[in-house]
């Protein structure tokens, strides 16, 4: 139970969003929850840099009640600091904690999170463990390296002390912006709780999914894919827009995998066949090669021979189509069973169908063929305005199709959470970004107004770019 919002068992799968308003501006933060609400999210978190922070979810909560959203519950979102998780537990329905950053050492992590769990039982708080690609605490990197299994085992460790406690208002999250990894490592979560006869809630995300057409593709495909199986509780969509935006476009997605469902029984894996090269994109029946079958979306793919997927789209709303095709044909590509797409959506652009083909194929990373985007969906740490900022970025840029560029609003989370970006562009102060290459940080604190342009410098001078 989320107050008085039940996640899990027999609940609807549940929408929410997350704020990106300043967390101490009371005003601003409830007017942006309301309108989360209106469009029919169900939670809304909101940063907590720090105690301050988590004491004004007090506010927000009072004023959020009295505008007659008492219903809604507040979820606050907390990294490296437990002094900040125990304030919040008392001020909100839920916590979000990331084992990630919680603490060093098991031995501290145990007597923290051990303290914070009584008080959320004291307070009746349910708490979110939730873990991130890109993000894993050193003693887990150490140990599995920053992988599904690195994920898995860090979630699991603080469920371990959940159940040791008794403590059952848990949710659990294991998220990535790359939506293999995201996929995989909540199928490998999934197996590792039954293992253990552990039976939690899920919150599924695909972390850094970017804005328009690229950032639905991409969660539709990883959401989708996942609830399609019947995974998960509670959904987050996350995109560089407006967080009421988000809300739609997860109700679609969830509606949408009810009208695909996965095949029942256990997944299985047919690799891609090793004659197939690379994976094409079909624009019409006279080009399936010889000796190729074709597979209806939504059917399984049997026989070995290369395979193409096939879906008729007959509609007229791009948007829909975008998402619909994600969640019927996305599936195929994370598995790898499938050697070629072939769309058809009559009412559509010819063009416009061809390269959403291929975007849907880099979405499910099957085939890179343009720059990939990986911004963050901006919270109340975010230091510049992110649309304008990754429209100039991508005008700068968008021709490099071997590179994966991180456009992340602050320096507490962004580099770690742009994962395996090549290219990074970070918000490191108010009016000034550092740049990134990898995991390194190149050039700091530079002021923004020259960022692009010296990002591009640090590309060329890097060898990567190309005219
Ligand atoms: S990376 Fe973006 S979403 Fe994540 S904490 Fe920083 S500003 Fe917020």
């Amino acid at each position: 139970m989320v107050g008085a919002l039940q996640i899990g068992g027999d609940a609807p799968v549940r929408v929410q969003s997350m704020l990106n308003t300043s967390t101490n501006d009371t005003e601003a933060s409830v007017s942006q929850a309301i309108r989360i609400a209106e469009a029919g999210g169900e939670l809304v978190r909101a940063t907590t840099q720090g105690v301050k922070e988590a004491k004004n979810m007090a506010a927000i909560r009072q004023l959020l009640s009295q505008k007659g959203y008492a219903h809604i519950p507040l979820v606050a979102d907390v990294h490296f600091n437990p002094l900040v998780a125990d304030e919040a537990a008392l001020h909100c329905e839920k916590v979000r904690v990331n084992p990630g950053n919680y603490a060093k050492t098991y031995d501290e992590i145990e007597q923290k999170f051990t303290a914070f769990l009584q008080l959320c039982k004291q307070h009746h708080t349910a708490i979110r463990i939730g873990v991130n690609h890109g993000s894993l605490s050193q003693r887990m990197l150490d140990r599995y390296g920053d992988t599904p299994e690195g994920m898995v085992a860090s979630c699991m460790e603080f469920l371990r002390i959940c159940q040791r406690e008794q403590f059952d208002d848990v949710v659990l999250s294991v998220k990535a912006s790359n939506t293999r990894v995201m996929v995989y490592t909540v199928r490998q979560l999934v197996a590792a709780m039954d293992h253990e006869d552990m039976h939690y809630p899920l919150h599924l995300g695909v972390t850094e999914a970017g804005t328009g057409e690229d950032g639905r593709i991409k969660s539709a495909v990883g959401i989708g894919t996942l609830l399609a199986e019947g995974l998960g509780d509670t959904i987050r969509v996350s995109l560089s827009e407006a967080p009421e935006a988000e809300i739609p476009v997860a109700k679609r997605i969830l509606a949408l995998s009810a009208k695909y469902p996965a095949p029942a029984g256990p997944l299985e894996y047919r690799r891609r066949h090793p004659d197939a090269g690379v994976v094409r994109v079909i624009g019409s029946e006279s080009e399936i090669p010889a000796g190729w079958q074709v597979v209806e979306a939504g059917q399984p793919v049997a026989g070995n021979v290369p395979t193409v997927v096939h879906w008729c789209y007959n509609g007229v709303d791009f948007e829909e189509f975008i998402l619909e095709g994600a969640v019927a044909t996305g599936r195929y590509f994370i598995n790898g069973d499938a050697d070629g797409l072939w769309i058809e959506a009559p009412n559509l652009a010819t063009d416009k169908v061809q390269r959403y083909a291929y975007d849907l194929l880099q979405a499910t990373r099957a085939r890179m063929s343009k720059t990939e985007y990986i911004s963050c969906p901006t919270c109340g740490r975010t230091l510049f305005d992110m649309e304008t900022t990754l429209a100039r970025v991508k005008a700068a840029t968008s021709h490099l199709s071997h590179l994966k560029i991180g456009v992340m609003g602050c320096i507490v989370n962004g580099p770690g959470e742009m994962a395996d970006a090549d290219y990074g562009y970070v918000g490191a102060g108010r009016g000034t970004i550092s740049l990134y290459k990898g995991k390194t940080c190149l050039e700091k604190n530079i002021p923004e107004a020259e960022a692009v342009d010296r990002l591009v410098a640090l590309i060329k001078d890097c060898g990567d770019w190309v005219e």
